[in-house]
């Protein structure tokens, strides 16, 4: 708990729960049941360092809702990582795969170190340690518990505990199922790397292009010309400052954590990330403006701000000064309660991260599915549908007598590769879950905002579920 927040990450996530609670029909029983965190693995373990040093690090699993198999959510490297956080992102794994339809339990790990202070050895050690302590306990399998990357995590952490899963499950067919997020190579899936900046960018589209909402934010619809803030140039927020700008929105602003610049007539993030790269930070980037403080990015004047870094940034101290007219919430838990109050007085709309980030465990679902078939997406269908539509296009030009030109007969030919099938998934499973909470939201009028009606959503489909299985009459 800081001095800008009265409550720890895990009350503000049960605080929104039980505001939410309120506008459903269950009984506090089966609310109880829900809010729970089912299990908490807190493990200690040493790892010699490359001076020789012993190092004892803590470590966390935490599976929130066993009500679907695997439990499912990223492992987190940061030296802000505790219990209490752990828990709240473990929660809001199971309401997010509820939202959109993700038949998983939620679940988060942590490691408490600063991946910036290990050499990739001692990281790899680390890695394949957590992974062992996880499989002792039954904590890790493609049926039991699956993680993913997240903050301080990527690629080359999810090949390792494939690696150290499979070398200790000998035969088990299964194994690639254990995680996901790993590179293609080790049975990732094409398109997971940009899902969740990608699933941002479909959710604030389809809000963007909803007439009522955009009227109320006092907008135009549509995304062509917003202007667009990014904190956190991270796997998230890279991937989100690029679909927006591709899709025609200016991204005026851009914040790390060494600092934030501006530039009115828009920055290209690849140039940014390039140019951090070379300097090692993104100040002083050619034509922009360097901003006093990181913080200053979250109270620029913009369309949408996006906080793609970690939680708990726009709280009750800086809410009141926020001049963007939508909130994406990018990172898991980046507003506060007393944020949120603040943002219903001003008329802000802030779109939730419990469904907005959900593009990244909706394709690790399909990466799961991908796992378990053993089969890439795409490959019985592609070379039918190509010699489908081939015949289909000869046909159409023989009756009409008219010629389709070259490059348009490529776009209707082509068959679908996995990517594509990927990318498709998403789309429909944003577009889906925006659809389905602007309806909760709109049609109650007690409800003060989409977080609220994205709570109401998951809570009745977890508890639906209870009932399902006869659990609760
Ligand atoms: P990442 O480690 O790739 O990137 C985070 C970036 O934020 C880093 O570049 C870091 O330097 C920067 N940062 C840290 N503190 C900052 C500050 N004070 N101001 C500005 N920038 C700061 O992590 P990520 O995977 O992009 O995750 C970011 C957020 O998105 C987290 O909250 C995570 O839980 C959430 N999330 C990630 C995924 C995923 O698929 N990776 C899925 C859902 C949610």
């Amino acid at each position: 708990m800081s001095a800008t927040n009265a409550y720890s990450f895990f009350q503000s996530v049960e605080r929104s729960f039980d505001k939410a609670a309120k506008f459903t029909k269950w009984d506090l029983g089966i609310l109880e049941q829900i809010k729970a965190c089912n299990s908490v693995y807190q493990m200690r373990f040493p790892v010699k360092r490359d001076n020789g040093n012993i190092e004892v690090i803590e470590a966390y699993r935490v599976q929130h809702s066993h009500h679907k198999a695997p439990c499912k959510g990223g492992i987190r490297f940061s030296n802000e990582v505790n219990q209490d956080e752990v828990m709240a992102l473990a929660s809001l794994m199971t309401y997010k795969c509820a939202i959109v339809n993700v038949p998983f339990g939620g679940a988060k790990g942590g490691i408490k170190i600063n991946p910036r202070n290990y050499s990739l050895y001692e990281l790899e050690k680390i890695t394949r340690r957590y992974t062992s302590e996880l499989v002792k306990k039954n904590f890790i399998g493609p049926g039991t518990d699956v993680p993913a990357p997240d903050y301080g995590t990527g690629e080359k952490e999810m090949a390792w505990i494939v690696d150290t899963y499979a070398s200790l499950k000998p035969g088990e067919i299964d194994a690639a199922g254990c995680v996901t997020g790993k590179p293609v190579t080790q049975g990732g899936v094409r398109g997971r790397k940009e899902a969740t900046g990608l699933g941002v960018f479909y959710g604030i589209r389809e809000v963007c292009n909803m007439e009522v909402v955009m009227k109320r934010q006092g907008l135009a619809t549509g995304i062509e010309g917003k202007t667009v803030v990014v904190q956190g140039l991270g796997n998230v927020g890279y991937h989100s400052a690029k679909f927006f700008r591709e899709h025609g929105a200016i991204l005026i602003g851009l914040a790390e954590y060494e600092g934030a610049i501006f530039k009115a007539d828009g920055l290209n993030e690849e140039e940014v990330f390039q140019h951090r790269k070379a300097t090692g930070s993104i100040l002083n980037f050619p034509g922009a403006t360097n901003l006093a403080k990181n913080t200053d990015a979250l109270e620029m004047e913009c369309d949408i701000l996006i906080p793609a870094a970690l939680e708990n940034v726009i709280n009750g101290e800086n809410a009141p000064r926020v001049k963007a007219k939508i909130i994406g919430e990018a990172a898991n838990g980046p507003c506060t309660p007393e944020a949120d109050e603040i943002f219903v007085k001003k008329g802000i709309l802030c779109v939730p991260d419990m469904y907005l980030n959900a593009g990244g465990v909706t394709v690790s679902y399909f990466e799961w599915l991908k796992n378990l078939s053993h089969v890439r997406y795409g490959r019985m269908e592609k070379r039918f549908t190509e010699n489908l539509n081939t015949h289909i296009l000869g046909q159409i030009e023989e009756l009409s007598g008219k010629k389709v030109s070259e490059m348009e007969k490529e776009f209707i030919m082509h068959g679908p590769d996995e990517v594509d099938l990927v990318h498709s998934g998403l789309e429909e499973t944003m577009i889906a879950a925006t659809r389905e909470i602007m309806d909760i939201w709109l049609s109650n009028p007690g409800i003060p905002d989409m977080r609220t009606a994205a709570y109401v959503s998951a809570i009745n489909k977890v508890a639906n579920s209870y009932v399902e299985l006869g659990i609760f009459p």
